[in-house]
């Protein structure tokens, strides 16, 4: 790969940074200097009622703290609607995404009448209602036609094969959501290709959101680019850690601890004989190569 990987570390900005989001951007920091590649930060502020104003700049501190600087000025997704109307315009074009009517009562109603109430991860599973087309009810969101999509299969580099059938198991999936803000899904297609990145490394909670991101870039003609997940840091309660489980903002009074914390979640040694920050991340990056078979 050389001197061509461009990886990325693309935080919502809702809050400051948190041990489980060190560790990805650790990772993705790592696996693009055992590369010899650069590493990006992207700002994935599309969800607006949920970005806290100021947070963006925390977590650029935060991470400058730890020694993590991107080698290109960040970029936001607020700015980029045009970027990602263009895609949608794109898939519309050719058949591949509908707009649908249906309310969340609506599709409730639906799955229950076909007497198969679908749900995953809290979401009910869409019945399709909308694919053959709207018969007069205003459109409100705008979704990718899974139906033809053969089961998706991809080599995950920590995790192994991985393989999802996205039309059973996710449905036709929003792209642009009734309240006209744009879906996470197509947004990180269309930023990941251009800017050009060659690797995603990001936490695991997130790689099942792949499939999907895979069959869109099928759909828009993109390249597509590897994957990393890596492994979650837990709450006290056994689940994904959050601010509701004990997740607490960063202590950066004490960077090399915790980039010694983050080191430790994807299996690197302490390295206490490393003084600072920038130390311990120089020594970090054979062993991230060592782990991960990067040939260098
Ligand atoms: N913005 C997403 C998050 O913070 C991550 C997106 C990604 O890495 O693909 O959960």
């Amino acid at each position: 790969m050389g001197a061509e990987y461009r990886g990325r570390f693309a935080p919502s900005p809702t809050g400051p940074l948190h041990t489980g989001s060190l560790v990805a951007a650790l990772a993705s920091w790592l696996d693009a200097r055992a590369h010899q590649g650069r590493w990006l930060v992207r700002i994935e502020d599309v969800d607006t009622q949920r970005c806290v104003p100021g947070a963006d700049h925390l977590i650029l501190e935060q991470l400058a703290q730890c020694g993590l600087v991107p080698d290109e000025p960040p970029v936001y997704q607020s700015k980029r609607g045009d970027l990602y109307q263009q895609a949608l315009d794109s898939l519309i074009a050719r058949g591949l995404a509908y707009p649908c009517a249906c309310t969340r009562l609506d599709i409730a109603r639906a799955l229950a009448a076909s007497g198969q109430a679908r749900e995953r991860h809290g979401e009910l599973v869409y019945p399709g209602t909308c694919r053959g087309g709207l018969h007069g009810r205003p459109a409100r969101a705008w979704r990718l036609d899974t139906q033809a999509h053969a089961p998706v299969s991809w080599q995950d580099r920590l995790l192994g094969p991985q393989s999802q059938d996205v039309a059973h198991e996710v449905g036709d999936f929003v792209l642009k959501r009734a309240d006209g803000l744009w879906a996470y899904q197509l947004a990180v297609v269309v930023d990941d290709a251009a800017q050009g990145i060659t690797d995603i490394v990001r936490g695991e909670d997130l790689a099942d959101n792949t499939a999907r991101q895979i069959l869109l870039e099928r759909a828009l003609g993109l390249p597509l680019p590897r994957y990393l997940h890596t492994p979650l840091v837990l709450g006290a309660n056994g689940e994904k850690l959050s601010k509701q489980n004990g997740a607490q903002a960063l202590d950066t009074g004490e960077p090399l601890t915790l980039l010694r914390q983050a080191g430790a979640v994807l299996g690197l040694p302490w390295l206490a004989s490393a003084a600072t920050t920038q130390d311990w991340l120089q020594q970090a990056v054979p062993l991230w190569a060592e782990r991960l078979k990067i040939k260098r």
